[in-house]
């Protein structure tokens, strides 16, 4: 069974006060033809008034307009409807709030919660505006931080999962350096605080038009023995399920049999099938595995 556990709905019709039911039934539409059998939501941490300010600047300032129990509303319509989704929220890792992170994911029973960084010393990692600021600091220092901070945001043990985990590369850009120790030393934190990697489709829909993660750092993820997870990224429902086909290909050939997804923060596995041939029935749900 294939599980997108990372959509989100913020390009939805919904205002601060108001989550509309009929936009996530879009997406569990397009799942049902995309042969994905459950669904993980999340919105960004940074939406949420109750939120304010952990992600500093002006940027984050600007999107930071929602209601977190208008969400939360959402979420428990989600439950009362059994619908085979899970919901949960993205937060940024930021250096040196922790505990302020903390503090605003225990106030909510999350299903699974997403670590991200997209911001490297206040610049944008994924952000077109951030071009000039990103040449200025080069890309050796952005790659190399990047990764000091992905390993910060394992070691905080604030997360489930570390999501799109080779951001940087999004605009095609090669890494000026090789980027295996970097790989190895990420998954091996990983596996220390038994924290899943991402397998993110939305690096297709980029101008590097590729997976996060490379091939090679899922190996290294796999030879350490960290758990998978497997999402679109989608914002829109024609997204859900986008590039899986060529996802699980991907993890089969680094090692991965199965991917994994939450509920109640408690991880549960599924079999990825044995390639392309049998995802041909990959809408039937396999018995997951504890
Ligand atoms: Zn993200
Ligand atoms: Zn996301």
């Amino acid at each position: 069974m294939l599980v997108d556990q990372h959509l989100h709905l913020e390009r939805g019709p919904y205002t601060p006060e108001n989550y509309p039911d009929s936009w996530l039934d879009l997406y569990l539409e397009r799942a049902a033809t995309a042969g994905v059998a459950r669904l993980g939501v999340v919105e960004h941490g940074y939406r949420f008034l109750e939120a304010r300010g952990l992600l500093p600047g002006a940027w984050a300032e600007d999107r930071c307009r929602y209601r977190l129990d208008a969400y939360l509303g959402f979420v428990e319509r989600v439950r009362q409807r059994r619908l085979p989704v899970s919901c949960g929220i993205e937060m940024d890792y930021i250096a040196g709030a922790e505990e302020e992170i903390r503090r605003f994911l225990t106030r909510y029973p999350w299903d699974f919660v997403l670590g991200s960084v997209h911001f490297v010393d206040g610049v944008g990692v994924d952000l077109e505006a951030d071009a000039q600021l990103r040449r200025q600091m080069g890309q050796e220092t952005l790659w190399r931080r990047y990764f000091a901070l992905s390993r910060a945001a394992i070691a905080s043990g604030l997360f489930d999962v570390l999501t799109h985990p080779d951001l940087p590369k999004i605009f095609g850009e090669r890494p000026p350096f090789a980027l295996d120790t970097e790989y190895r030393l990420t998954a091996q934190a990983l596996a220390a605080a038994d924290m899943a990697i991402e397998c993110n489709t939305a690096g297709l829909r980029k101008p590097v038009g590729d997976i996060y993660p490379h091939r090679a750092y899922l190996r290294a993820a796999c030879a350490a023995g960290v758990p998978v997870s497997l999402g679109s990224d989608a914002h829109e429902p024609r997204d859900v399920g986008a590039g899986f086909d060529a996802a699980v290909d991907l993890l089969l050939e680094s090692g991965y049999r199965e991917a994994v997804h939450y509920i109640g923060r408690r991880r549960i596995a599924s079999s990825l099938g044995s390639g392309r041939q049998s995802r041909g029935e990959r809408g039937e749900a396999h018995p997951p595995t504890a």
